[in-house]
Protein backbone atom coordinates (compact mmCIF):
# COMPACT_ATOMS: atom_id res chain seq x y z
CA UNK A 1 0.00 0.00 0.00
CA UNK A 2 2.80 2.37 1.10
CA UNK A 3 5.22 1.32 -1.74
CA UNK A 4 1.79 1.80 -4.20
CA UNK A 5 1.09 5.57 -2.80
CA UNK A 6 4.83 6.52 -3.30
CA UNK A 7 4.75 5.06 -6.70
CA UNK A 8 1.88 7.27 -7.74
CA UNK A 9 3.13 10.29 -6.08
CA UNK A 10 6.67 9.91 -8.12
CA UNK A 11 4.77 8.66 -11.34
CA UNK A 12 6.06 5.38 -11.09
CA UNK A 13 4.06 2.72 -12.23
CA UNK A 14 3.84 -0.63 -10.88
CA UNK A 15 2.30 -3.26 -13.12
CA UNK A 16 1.62 -5.27 -9.46
CA UNK A 17 -0.71 -2.35 -8.76
CA UNK A 18 -3.52 -3.99 -8.25
CA UNK A 19 -7.22 -1.28 -7.12
CA UNK A 20 -6.59 2.50 -8.55
CA UNK A 21 -7.47 4.83 -6.60
CA UNK A 22 -11.17 5.68 -6.48
CA UNK A 23 -12.28 9.32 -6.17
CA UNK A 24 -15.94 9.70 -5.30
CA UNK A 25 -18.55 12.09 -6.39
CA UNK A 26 -18.18 14.15 -3.33
CA UNK A 27 -14.49 14.73 -3.78
CA UNK A 28 -14.10 15.36 -7.15
CA UNK A 29 -15.84 18.28 -9.72
CA UNK A 30 -17.09 16.08 -12.60
CA UNK A 31 -21.00 16.29 -12.81
CA UNK A 32 -22.57 13.81 -14.93
CA UNK A 33 -24.49 16.03 -16.60
CA UNK A 34 -21.33 17.16 -18.39
CA UNK A 35 -20.90 13.78 -20.33
CA UNK A 36 -22.01 13.64 -23.52
CA UNK A 37 -25.24 11.79 -24.31
CA UNK A 38 -23.61 9.86 -27.10
CA UNK A 39 -21.11 8.71 -24.46
CA UNK A 40 -23.06 8.19 -21.61
CA UNK A 41 -25.57 5.81 -23.90
CA UNK A 42 -22.70 3.68 -25.64
CA UNK A 43 -20.94 3.48 -22.01
CA UNK A 44 -24.13 2.03 -20.81
CA UNK A 45 -24.84 -0.48 -23.52
CA UNK A 46 -21.46 -1.62 -22.81
CA UNK A 47 -22.49 -2.96 -19.41
CA UNK A 48 -25.60 -4.33 -20.52
CA UNK A 49 -23.68 -6.33 -23.01
CA UNK A 50 -21.38 -7.02 -19.80
CA UNK A 51 -18.73 -5.41 -20.76
CA UNK A 52 -16.28 -2.88 -18.65
CA UNK A 53 -16.38 0.85 -19.88
CA UNK A 54 -15.11 4.28 -18.84
CA UNK A 55 -14.60 7.82 -20.21
CA UNK A 56 -10.83 7.83 -20.65
CA UNK A 57 -8.19 10.79 -21.41
CA UNK A 58 -8.54 14.24 -22.48
CA UNK A 59 -11.93 14.77 -21.49
CA UNK A 60 -11.83 13.49 -18.18
CA UNK A 61 -8.65 15.51 -17.52
CA UNK A 62 -10.33 18.81 -19.17
CA UNK A 63 -13.86 18.50 -17.12
CA UNK A 64 -11.50 18.32 -13.37
CA UNK A 65 -9.36 21.02 -14.94
CA UNK A 66 -12.53 23.19 -15.69
CA UNK A 67 -12.52 23.20 -19.33
CA UNK A 68 -14.85 22.14 -22.11
CA UNK A 69 -14.26 18.47 -23.27
CA UNK A 70 -13.56 18.75 -26.95
CA UNK A 71 -14.30 15.36 -27.83
CA UNK A 72 -15.22 12.19 -25.02
CA UNK A 73 -12.96 8.96 -25.77
CA UNK A 74 -14.26 5.56 -24.52
CA UNK A 75 -12.07 2.55 -23.21
CA UNK A 76 -13.18 -0.99 -22.46
CA UNK A 77 -12.57 -4.65 -22.08
CA UNK A 78 -14.29 -5.28 -25.35
CA UNK A 79 -12.20 -6.19 -28.65
CA UNK A 80 -13.41 -4.09 -31.57
CA UNK A 81 -15.27 -6.73 -32.99
CA UNK A 82 -17.33 -7.65 -29.84
CA UNK A 83 -17.81 -3.56 -29.52
CA UNK A 84 -18.93 -3.50 -33.71
CA UNK A 85 -21.75 -6.24 -32.82
CA UNK A 86 -23.19 -4.33 -30.03
CA UNK A 87 -23.50 -0.89 -31.77
CA UNK A 88 -25.41 -1.73 -35.32
CA UNK A 89 -24.36 1.83 -36.03
CA UNK A 90 -20.35 1.33 -36.11
CA UNK A 91 -17.52 1.25 -37.91
CA UNK A 92 -13.72 -0.49 -36.98
CA UNK A 93 -11.27 1.98 -38.27
CA UNK A 94 -7.44 2.22 -38.03
CA UNK A 95 -4.57 -0.52 -38.93
CA UNK A 96 -1.89 0.26 -36.27
CA UNK A 97 -4.74 1.15 -33.92
CA UNK A 98 -7.86 -0.68 -34.25
CA UNK A 99 -10.61 0.89 -32.63
CA UNK A 100 -14.19 1.15 -33.51
CA UNK A 101 -16.20 4.56 -34.35
CA UNK A 102 -19.44 4.13 -32.55
CA UNK A 103 -22.30 7.01 -34.05
CA UNK A 104 -25.36 8.02 -32.10
CA UNK A 105 -26.95 10.45 -34.68
CA UNK A 106 -24.62 12.95 -36.20
CA UNK A 107 -22.71 12.20 -33.04
CA UNK A 108 -19.60 9.81 -32.72
CA UNK A 109 -17.46 8.53 -30.37
CA UNK A 110 -14.52 6.67 -30.49
CA UNK A 111 -13.87 3.57 -28.24
CA UNK A 112 -10.98 1.83 -28.06
CA UNK A 113 -10.01 -1.46 -26.30
CA UNK A 114 -8.07 -1.64 -23.20
CA UNK A 115 -4.01 -1.72 -24.75
CA UNK A 116 -0.99 -3.14 -23.18
CA UNK A 117 2.17 -1.23 -23.27
CA UNK A 118 5.02 -3.01 -25.15
CA UNK A 119 8.21 -4.09 -23.53
CA UNK A 120 8.97 -7.15 -26.16
CA UNK A 121 12.04 -5.72 -27.77
CA UNK A 122 10.46 -6.79 -31.56
CA UNK A 123 8.02 -3.88 -30.98
CA UNK A 124 10.50 -1.46 -31.10
CA UNK A 125 13.02 -0.25 -33.22
CA UNK A 126 16.62 0.44 -32.46
CA UNK A 127 15.88 3.41 -31.18
CA UNK A 128 13.47 2.69 -28.83
CA UNK A 129 10.51 3.88 -30.72
CA UNK A 130 7.16 1.61 -31.01
CA UNK A 131 6.36 0.27 -34.02
CA UNK A 132 2.98 -1.28 -33.33
CA UNK A 133 0.82 -0.36 -30.28
CA UNK A 134 -1.78 -2.64 -30.35
CA UNK A 135 -1.90 -5.57 -27.98
CA UNK A 136 -4.64 -5.68 -25.56
CA UNK A 137 -4.41 -5.52 -21.70
CA UNK A 138 -6.28 -4.67 -18.64
CA UNK A 139 -7.28 -1.09 -17.40
CA UNK A 140 -4.63 -0.91 -14.96
CA UNK A 141 -1.75 -1.72 -18.35
CA UNK A 142 -3.88 0.86 -20.13
CA UNK A 143 -3.48 3.66 -18.00
CA UNK A 144 0.68 3.02 -17.54
CA UNK A 145 0.93 3.22 -21.33
CA UNK A 146 -0.42 6.55 -21.87
CA UNK A 147 1.58 9.71 -21.73
CA UNK A 148 0.69 11.78 -18.83
CA UNK A 149 -0.98 11.21 -15.49
CA UNK A 150 -3.58 13.31 -15.86
CA UNK A 151 -3.89 11.73 -19.31
CA UNK A 152 -4.50 8.19 -17.55
CA UNK A 153 -7.85 8.94 -15.69
CA UNK A 154 -11.02 6.87 -15.95
CA UNK A 155 -14.35 8.21 -15.35
CA UNK A 156 -16.99 5.75 -14.65
CA UNK A 157 -20.51 7.25 -15.28
CA UNK A 158 -22.34 4.49 -13.13
CA UNK A 159 -20.97 4.97 -10.11
CA UNK A 160 -19.64 8.49 -10.90
CA UNK A 161 -16.34 7.43 -9.67
CA UNK A 162 -12.86 9.05 -11.27
CA UNK A 163 -10.63 6.35 -11.36
CA UNK A 164 -6.87 6.76 -11.16
CA UNK A 165 -3.63 4.19 -11.61
CA UNK A 166 -1.00 6.94 -11.93
CA UNK A 167 -1.72 9.53 -9.71
CA UNK A 168 -3.08 12.10 -12.12
CA UNK A 169 -5.99 13.33 -9.46
CA UNK A 170 -3.32 15.16 -7.70
CA UNK A 171 -1.65 16.11 -10.57
CA UNK A 172 -4.40 17.99 -11.38
CA UNK A 173 -5.31 19.54 -8.50
CA UNK A 174 -1.68 20.95 -8.62
CA UNK A 175 -2.03 21.72 -12.48
CA UNK A 176 0.81 19.88 -13.27
CA UNK A 177 1.78 17.97 -16.42
CA UNK A 178 3.98 14.78 -15.41
CA UNK A 179 4.97 11.91 -17.62
CA UNK A 180 4.44 8.53 -17.03
CA UNK A 181 7.15 5.88 -15.98
CA UNK A 182 11.16 6.66 -17.03
CA UNK A 183 10.72 10.16 -18.97
CA UNK A 184 13.51 9.32 -21.46
CA UNK A 185 12.97 6.15 -22.53
CA UNK A 186 8.95 7.41 -22.91
CA UNK A 187 10.30 10.02 -25.29
CA UNK A 188 12.27 7.30 -27.16
CA UNK A 189 9.40 5.42 -27.52
CA UNK A 190 7.46 8.60 -28.91
CA UNK A 191 9.22 11.59 -29.03
CA UNK A 192 6.09 13.53 -30.13
CA UNK A 193 5.46 12.96 -27.00
CA UNK A 194 7.58 16.26 -26.00
CA UNK A 195 5.69 18.70 -28.24
CA UNK A 196 2.21 17.27 -26.89
CA UNK A 197 3.38 18.05 -23.57
CA UNK A 198 4.21 21.68 -24.52
CA UNK A 199 0.76 21.98 -25.83
CA UNK A 200 -1.14 20.61 -23.44
CA UNK A 201 0.76 22.98 -20.81
CA UNK A 202 0.12 26.19 -23.11
CA UNK A 203 -3.60 25.44 -23.55
CA UNK A 204 -4.55 24.08 -19.81
CA UNK A 205 -2.23 26.40 -18.13
CA UNK A 206 0.07 23.42 -16.43
CA UNK A 207 3.24 23.04 -15.47
CA UNK A 208 5.32 20.26 -16.51
CA UNK A 209 6.65 18.63 -13.89
CA UNK A 210 10.89 19.50 -14.08
CA UNK A 211 11.83 15.77 -14.29
CA UNK A 212 9.61 15.74 -17.35
CA UNK A 213 10.81 18.45 -19.21
CA UNK A 214 14.57 18.19 -18.07
CA UNK A 215 15.44 15.91 -21.12
CA UNK A 216 13.56 17.78 -23.49
CA UNK A 217 16.86 19.67 -24.95
CA UNK A 218 18.59 17.15 -25.10
CA UNK A 219 16.40 14.80 -26.88
CA UNK A 220 15.42 17.35 -28.83
CA UNK A 221 16.51 15.75 -31.91
CA UNK A 222 14.44 12.75 -31.43
CA UNK A 223 11.84 14.50 -33.31
CA UNK A 224 13.93 14.47 -36.60
CA UNK A 225 13.39 10.63 -37.11
CA UNK A 226 9.26 11.45 -36.33
CA UNK A 227 7.39 11.33 -40.14
CA UNK A 228 6.74 14.52 -41.34
CA UNK A 229 2.97 13.68 -41.35
CA UNK A 230 2.67 13.07 -37.85
CA UNK A 231 5.02 16.21 -37.23
CA UNK A 232 2.65 17.99 -39.34
CA UNK A 233 -0.30 16.65 -37.81
CA UNK A 234 0.63 17.81 -33.79
CA UNK A 235 1.77 20.84 -35.04
CA UNK A 236 -2.01 22.01 -36.28
CA UNK A 237 -3.42 21.05 -32.80
CA UNK A 238 -0.76 22.97 -31.80
CA UNK A 239 -2.02 26.15 -34.36
CA UNK A 240 -5.55 24.92 -32.87
CA UNK A 241 -4.76 25.15 -29.47
CA UNK A 242 -5.33 28.80 -28.71
CA UNK A 243 -2.45 28.90 -26.96
CA UNK A 244 0.24 29.55 -30.34
CA UNK A 245 2.18 31.93 -29.17
CA UNK A 246 3.59 30.49 -26.07
CA UNK A 247 3.60 26.71 -27.62
CA UNK A 248 6.04 28.66 -30.24
CA UNK A 249 8.32 30.40 -27.56
CA UNK A 250 8.79 27.00 -25.37
CA UNK A 251 9.08 24.73 -28.72
CA UNK A 252 11.92 27.55 -29.66
CA UNK A 253 13.05 27.68 -26.06
CA UNK A 254 13.83 23.55 -26.13
CA UNK A 255 15.13 23.47 -29.69
CA UNK A 256 12.11 21.37 -30.95
CA UNK A 257 11.31 24.24 -34.01
CA UNK A 258 14.71 22.18 -36.13
CA UNK A 259 12.17 19.33 -36.86
CA UNK A 260 9.67 21.25 -37.51
CA UNK A 261 10.36 24.89 -39.16
CA UNK A 262 13.74 27.06 -38.17
CA UNK A 263 11.41 30.04 -39.24
CA UNK A 264 9.37 30.06 -36.10
CA UNK A 265 12.53 30.77 -33.95
CA UNK A 266 12.16 34.46 -35.81
CA UNK A 267 9.59 35.05 -33.57
CA UNK A 268 12.76 35.32 -31.06
CA UNK A 269 14.16 38.33 -32.83
CA UNK A 270 13.33 42.00 -32.08
CA UNK A 271 13.27 42.59 -36.20
CA UNK A 272 10.60 43.83 -38.00
CA UNK A 273 10.26 40.34 -38.72
CA UNK A 274 9.84 39.16 -35.49
CA UNK A 275 7.83 41.40 -34.48
CA UNK A 276 5.36 40.29 -37.31
CA UNK A 277 5.46 36.55 -36.83
CA UNK A 278 4.72 37.50 -32.73
CA UNK A 279 1.66 39.62 -34.43
CA UNK A 280 0.94 36.41 -36.25
CA UNK A 281 0.69 34.02 -33.42
CA UNK A 282 -1.19 36.36 -31.30
CA UNK A 283 -4.17 36.65 -33.76
CA UNK A 284 -4.19 33.18 -34.22
CA UNK A 285 -4.95 32.49 -30.87
CA UNK A 286 -7.16 35.57 -30.49
CA UNK A 287 -9.31 34.30 -33.63
CA UNK A 288 -9.19 30.71 -32.10
CA UNK A 289 -9.93 31.78 -28.34
CA UNK A 290 -13.39 34.02 -29.98
CA UNK A 291 -14.16 30.20 -31.61
CA UNK A 292 -13.32 31.35 -35.31
CA UNK A 293 -11.42 28.76 -37.20
CA UNK A 294 -8.34 29.40 -38.87
CA UNK A 295 -6.60 27.94 -42.44
CA UNK A 296 -3.60 26.39 -42.32
CA UNK A 297 -2.55 27.98 -45.59
CA UNK A 298 -3.01 31.56 -43.94
CA UNK A 299 -0.80 30.34 -41.05
CA UNK A 300 2.36 29.35 -42.78
CA UNK A 301 1.62 32.23 -45.64
CA UNK A 302 2.45 34.34 -42.86
CA UNK A 303 5.65 32.25 -41.56
CA UNK A 304 7.15 32.61 -44.45
CA UNK A 305 5.74 35.90 -45.81
CA UNK A 306 9.16 38.16 -44.46
CA UNK A 307 10.94 36.00 -46.24
CA UNK A 308 8.98 36.59 -49.66
CA UNK A 309 8.61 40.35 -48.95
CA UNK A 310 12.53 40.78 -48.46
CA UNK A 311 13.25 39.72 -51.47
CA UNK A 312 10.25 41.25 -53.23
CA UNK A 313 11.06 44.48 -51.95
CA UNK A 314 8.76 46.96 -53.08
CA UNK A 315 8.89 50.09 -54.38
CA UNK A 316 5.59 51.92 -55.85
CA UNK A 317 7.43 53.17 -58.67
CA UNK A 318 8.41 50.01 -59.82
CA UNK A 319 5.69 49.63 -62.43
CA UNK A 320 7.60 45.75 -62.59
CA UNK A 321 6.75 45.19 -59.13
CA UNK A 322 4.09 42.19 -59.78
CA UNK A 323 6.93 40.29 -61.85
CA UNK A 324 9.61 41.00 -58.93
CA UNK A 325 6.75 39.48 -56.23
CA UNK A 326 6.45 36.25 -58.58
CA UNK A 327 9.91 35.61 -58.48
CA UNK A 328 10.13 36.36 -54.69
CA UNK A 329 7.21 33.81 -54.66
CA UNK A 330 8.51 31.10 -56.88
CA UNK A 331 11.80 31.18 -55.04
CA UNK A 332 9.71 31.01 -51.20
CA UNK A 333 8.18 28.20 -52.53
CA UNK A 334 11.10 26.00 -53.05
CA UNK A 335 12.29 26.41 -49.44
CA UNK A 336 8.37 25.70 -48.59
CA UNK A 337 8.42 22.19 -50.69
CA UNK A 338 11.19 21.17 -48.28
CA UNK A 339 9.22 21.65 -45.43
CA UNK A 340 6.78 19.18 -44.17
CA UNK A 341 3.97 21.43 -44.89
CA UNK A 342 1.67 19.08 -47.67
CA UNK A 343 2.07 19.97 -51.71
CA UNK A 344 -1.68 20.59 -51.55
CA UNK A 345 -1.31 23.93 -49.41
CA UNK A 346 1.58 25.33 -51.06
CA UNK A 347 -0.85 26.55 -54.50
CA UNK A 348 -3.36 28.39 -51.52
CA UNK A 349 -0.01 29.97 -49.52
CA UNK A 350 1.17 31.15 -53.25
CA UNK A 351 -2.39 33.06 -54.18
CA UNK A 352 -2.41 34.52 -50.59
CA UNK A 353 1.40 35.86 -51.32
CA UNK A 354 0.62 36.70 -55.12
CA UNK A 355 -2.72 38.68 -53.85
CA UNK A 356 -0.53 40.90 -51.60
CA UNK A 357 0.78 42.59 -54.85
CA UNK A 358 -2.37 42.25 -56.97
CA UNK A 359 -4.43 43.92 -53.82
CA UNK A 360 -2.22 47.45 -54.62
CA UNK A 361 -3.98 48.22 -57.78
CA UNK A 362 -7.31 49.97 -57.85
CA UNK A 363 -7.43 51.48 -61.32
CA UNK A 364 -10.02 49.96 -63.93
CA UNK A 365 -11.19 46.37 -64.10
CA UNK A 366 -7.96 45.06 -62.00
CA UNK A 367 -10.41 45.68 -58.30
CA UNK A 368 -13.51 43.64 -59.85
CA UNK A 369 -11.28 40.82 -61.49
CA UNK A 370 -9.42 40.24 -57.78
CA UNK A 371 -12.38 40.65 -55.68
CA UNK A 372 -13.73 37.23 -57.89
CA UNK A 373 -10.36 35.79 -57.26
CA UNK A 374 -11.09 32.48 -54.97
CA UNK A 375 -8.80 33.41 -52.01
CA UNK A 376 -9.39 36.82 -52.18
CA UNK A 377 -10.96 36.75 -48.81
CA UNK A 378 -7.84 35.30 -47.70
CA UNK A 379 -5.70 37.91 -49.33
CA UNK A 380 -7.43 40.25 -47.66
CA UNK A 381 -7.07 39.67 -44.41
CA UNK A 382 -3.95 38.78 -44.80
CA UNK A 383 -3.45 42.80 -46.12
CA UNK A 384 -4.91 43.13 -42.86
CA UNK A 385 -2.59 41.45 -40.51
CA UNK A 386 0.06 43.56 -42.12
CA UNK A 387 -1.48 46.69 -41.60
CA UNK A 388 -1.58 45.41 -37.89
CA UNK A 389 2.21 45.23 -38.66
CA UNK A 390 2.72 48.50 -40.27
CA UNK A 391 3.60 47.08 -43.48
CA UNK A 392 0.48 48.96 -45.74
CA UNK A 393 -1.41 51.41 -44.98
CA UNK A 394 -4.49 51.42 -42.92
CA UNK A 395 -6.31 53.46 -45.93
CA UNK A 396 -6.10 50.70 -48.24
CA UNK A 397 -7.08 47.86 -46.23
CA UNK A 398 -10.18 50.41 -45.38
CA UNK A 399 -10.76 50.60 -49.60
CA UNK A 400 -10.84 47.30 -49.85
CA UNK A 401 -13.24 46.82 -46.96
CA UNK A 402 -15.63 49.20 -48.72
CA UNK A 403 -15.08 48.12 -52.22
CA UNK A 404 -16.53 44.67 -51.02
CA UNK A 405 -19.38 46.04 -50.06
CA UNK A 406 -20.63 47.63 -53.32
CA UNK A 407 -23.15 46.35 -55.04
CA UNK A 408 -22.02 44.60 -58.04
CA UNK A 409 -23.78 47.18 -60.38
CA UNK A 410 -22.80 49.77 -59.27
CA UNK A 411 -19.01 49.32 -59.00
CA UNK A 412 -17.67 50.69 -61.77
CA UNK A 413 -19.26 54.13 -61.12
CA UNK A 414 -17.52 54.15 -57.54
CA UNK A 415 -14.57 53.36 -58.56
CA UNK A 416 -14.30 56.02 -61.01
CA UNK A 417 -14.75 58.52 -58.14
CA UNK A 418 -13.27 56.21 -55.49
CA UNK A 419 -9.37 55.11 -56.69
CA UNK A 420 -8.39 56.17 -53.55
CA UNK A 421 -10.63 56.86 -50.04
CA UNK A 422 -11.21 60.23 -50.01
CA UNK A 423 -12.43 60.68 -53.64
CA UNK A 424 -15.80 62.31 -54.39
CA UNK A 425 -18.58 60.07 -52.54
CA UNK A 426 -20.66 58.05 -55.00
CA UNK A 427 -23.54 60.12 -56.58
CA UNK A 428 -25.88 57.08 -56.67
CA UNK A 429 -26.89 55.66 -53.57
CA UNK A 430 -25.51 52.57 -52.85
CA UNK A 431 -27.03 49.37 -50.42
CA UNK A 432 -24.67 48.29 -48.18
CA UNK A 433 -24.23 45.25 -46.15
CA UNK A 434 -22.86 45.47 -42.54
CA UNK A 435 -19.53 43.80 -41.80
CA UNK A 436 -20.12 41.55 -39.47
CA UNK A 437 -23.16 40.13 -42.29
CA UNK A 438 -20.15 39.95 -44.78
CA UNK A 439 -18.06 37.90 -42.03
CA UNK A 440 -20.36 35.33 -41.84
CA UNK A 441 -21.32 34.77 -45.59
CA UNK A 442 -17.64 34.36 -46.89
CA UNK A 443 -16.06 30.87 -46.27
CA UNK A 444 -12.39 31.87 -47.04
CA UNK A 445 -11.90 33.06 -43.63
CA UNK A 446 -8.58 32.41 -42.39
P1 LIG B 1 -6.86 16.80 -26.97
O1 LIG B 1 -7.65 17.62 -26.05
O2 LIG B 1 -5.89 17.56 -27.75
O3 LIG B 1 -7.66 15.85 -27.81
P2 LIG B 1 -6.02 14.38 -25.76
O4 LIG B 1 -5.18 14.09 -24.55
O5 LIG B 1 -7.43 13.87 -25.74
O6 LIG B 1 -5.95 15.92 -26.02
P3 LIG B 1 -5.66 12.69 -28.03
O7 LIG B 1 -4.62 12.77 -29.09
O8 LIG B 1 -7.09 12.80 -28.37
O9 LIG B 1 -5.25 13.80 -26.98
O10 LIG B 1 -5.38 11.34 -27.25
C1 LIG B 1 -6.32 10.70 -26.38
C2 LIG B 1 -5.59 10.00 -25.26
O11 LIG B 1 -4.71 9.00 -25.79
C3 LIG B 1 -4.69 10.89 -24.42
O12 LIG B 1 -5.39 11.54 -23.40
C4 LIG B 1 -3.68 9.91 -23.89
O13 LIG B 1 -4.22 9.20 -22.80
C5 LIG B 1 -3.50 8.93 -25.05
N1 LIG B 1 -2.40 9.31 -25.93
C6 LIG B 1 -2.44 10.14 -26.99
N2 LIG B 1 -1.24 10.27 -27.59
C7 LIG B 1 -0.41 9.50 -26.89
C8 LIG B 1 0.98 9.17 -27.01
N3 LIG B 1 1.73 9.71 -27.97
N4 LIG B 1 1.51 8.31 -26.09
C9 LIG B 1 0.75 7.76 -25.13
N5 LIG B 1 -0.54 8.03 -24.96
C10 LIG B 1 -1.14 8.87 -25.82
MG1 LIG C 1 -8.80 13.90 -27.49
Amino acid sequence: MIKRLINMLTGQPSKKMSGPLRISSDEHNIDLGQISPCAARIISTLHQAGYEAYVVGGAVRDLLLGFVPKDFDVVTDATPEEVRKVFRNSRIIGRRFRLVHVYCGRDMVEVSTFRAPHEASNQKDRKGRLLRDNTFGSINEDAIRRDFTVNALFYDPRSEEVLDFCGGYVDTQKNLLRIIGAPVQRYREDPVRMLRAIRLAAKLGLTIDPKTKSPFKKQAGLLDGVPTARLYDEFIKVVKSGALAMAVEQIVAFGFHSALFKKLADAKAQSKEGKFLRLVYEKTDQRINSGKSVSPAFLFAAVFWPEVDKKWNYVESDPKYMGALVRAIDEASVGLSQTFIPKRLIADIRDIWYLQGRLLNRRGKKPSQVLRHMKFRAGYDFLELRSFAGEVSEELVDWWTRFQDIEPEDREFWLENNTKLGGAEPKKRVRRRSRKKRNTETSTDP
